[in-house]
C-alpha cells in the first residue's frame, strides 16, 4: 500500500489546486504558500528524493524544468524572475518523499537561503 500523499495528488485520490498536467508529470500549488506563487511540479511515478534518480530519468528531470518554465511565463514571472528548488533529505528540510520542484516567485528572494 501506497501511503504517499504526492501519488495520491496524482491518482485524484486527494484534491489540489493542479494548475498542469501531461503524461508523465502534474504541477499544483502548494497548501501552505510561501511566495505569491508557489507551484509544485512533479513526476506521475513515485522517486522519493533526488538521490534516486537515474540515468534513464535524465528526460523525466528535464520535462519537469520545461514545465517548471512554462508555468512561470503563464503566471507572468519569467522576466521578474523565480526560483527552483529540489530539497533533498533532512538537512533541506524534505518533508514529502516524492521528488518535487518548487517554483517560487511573484516575491523578492533573499539569498542565501535560509
Ligand atoms: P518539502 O519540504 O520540500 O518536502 O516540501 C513539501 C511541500 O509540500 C511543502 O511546501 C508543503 O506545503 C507541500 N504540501 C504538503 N502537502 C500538500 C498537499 N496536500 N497539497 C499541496 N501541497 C502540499
Ligand atoms: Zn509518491
Amino acid at each position: 500500500m501506497n501511503d504517499c500523499i504526492f501519488c495520491k495528488i496524482v491518482d485524484k485520490e486527494i484534491p489540489a489546486e493542479i494548475v498542469y498536467e501531461n503524461e508523465e508529470v502534474v504541477a499544483f500549488n502548494d497548501i501552505n504558500p510561501q511566495a505569491p506563487v508557489h507551484v509544485l511540479i512533479i513526476p506521475k511515478k513515485h522517486i522519493p528524493t533526488l538521490n534516486n534518480i537515474v540515468g534513464e530519468q535524465k528526460k523525466l528531470i528535464g520535462e519537469i524544468l520545461l514545465v517548471a518554465q512554462k508555468i512561470a511565463r503563464e503566471k507572468g514571472i519569467a522576466e521578474r524572475g523565480y526560483r527552483t528548488v529540489f530539497n533533498c533529505n533532512a538537512d533541506a528540510g524534505q518533508d514529502v518523499f516524492h521528488i518535487h520542484l518548487h517554483l517560487l516567485g511573484g516575491r523578492k528572494m533573499t539569498w542565501p537561503p535560509g
